[in-house]
């Protein structure tokens, strides 16, 4: 796939692969998501392969947990590798870089603490000489939140921005979350600006929102309100 991908675009664009290895681990899916399942034997070697290819990172190849296998497969390969997006809290991307699991680490806003936290995250990958490239953000919202975040970030150098239609279109994307009333958008060049309005600086399409609304009093068998 990725030589069809090179041969289509040349050397006009950067590719990433997304192994997507890191995903939730249940007793029905002890450890990653369905499909194939990458060891580190497997990542090693395709990682090799996507070095010949010029693939700028690989992400998520083992499971969110290898950290020491993470750090063996960094050793073994000229690909960076990328991953971090399922992990949660301060502490866990404290502990993945200091056992040398990856060298792009990507949280994302929406599931992990916030940006308060991720600018710590991003301080201490800075510090160990790793970037920081968050995760999409789930949404319109998320992505205005990282924009914002990752222009004020000097090992920042890449956005996740999500078009890929017909499965996902600029607005069936970002409306997850949230709804903003003008989808964000990359120019010719890829390039996003970051938005010049007052807070993220997107603004929330308030009536569509309601379609997204739910009747708690009706919803709940008790007239007690969630504390969610
Ligand atoms: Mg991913």
């Amino acid at each position: 796939m990725v030589e069809l991908v090179r041969e289509a675009v040349g050397d006009s664009m950067e590719i990433m692969v997304d192994a997507n290895q890191a995903g939730p681990v249940s007793a029905s899916n002890p450890v990653a998501g369905a499909g194939v399942t990458w060891d580190l034997g497997r990542a090693t070697a395709t990682a090799r392969e996507y070095e010949q290819l010029g693939v700028l990172w690989l992400e998520e190849p083992l499971p969110r947990y290898q950290f020491e296998n993470l750090s063996r497969l960094r050793d073994a390969v000229g690909v960076p590798i990328a991953g971090g997006e399922g992990n949660t809290g301060l502490h866990e991307f404290h502990w993945m870089l200091r056992d040398g699991a990856y060298d792009i680490v990507q949280p994302d806003a929406t599931t992990s603490e916030g940006l308060s936290q991720l600018r710590k995250v991003a301080a201490t990958a800075e510090l160990m000489g790793r970037q920081f490239i968050p995760h999409h953000g789930a949404g319109g919202i998320g992505l205005a939140a990282h924009l914002h975040l990752c222009a004020t970030l000097r090992n920042s150098p890449w956005i996740e921005f999500i078009i890929d239609p017909p499965c996902r279109t600029l607005r069936s994307y970002q409306h997850l979350g949230g709804v903003l009333a003008e989808p964000l958008n990359i120019d010719e060049e890829g390039y996003l600006d970051v938005p010049t309005g007052s807070g993220l600086g997107v603004v929330i399409d308030e009536i569509a929102l309601q379609r997204f609304a739910t009747d708690t009093a009706r919803s709940t068998t008790s007239r007690t309100r969630s504390t969610d």
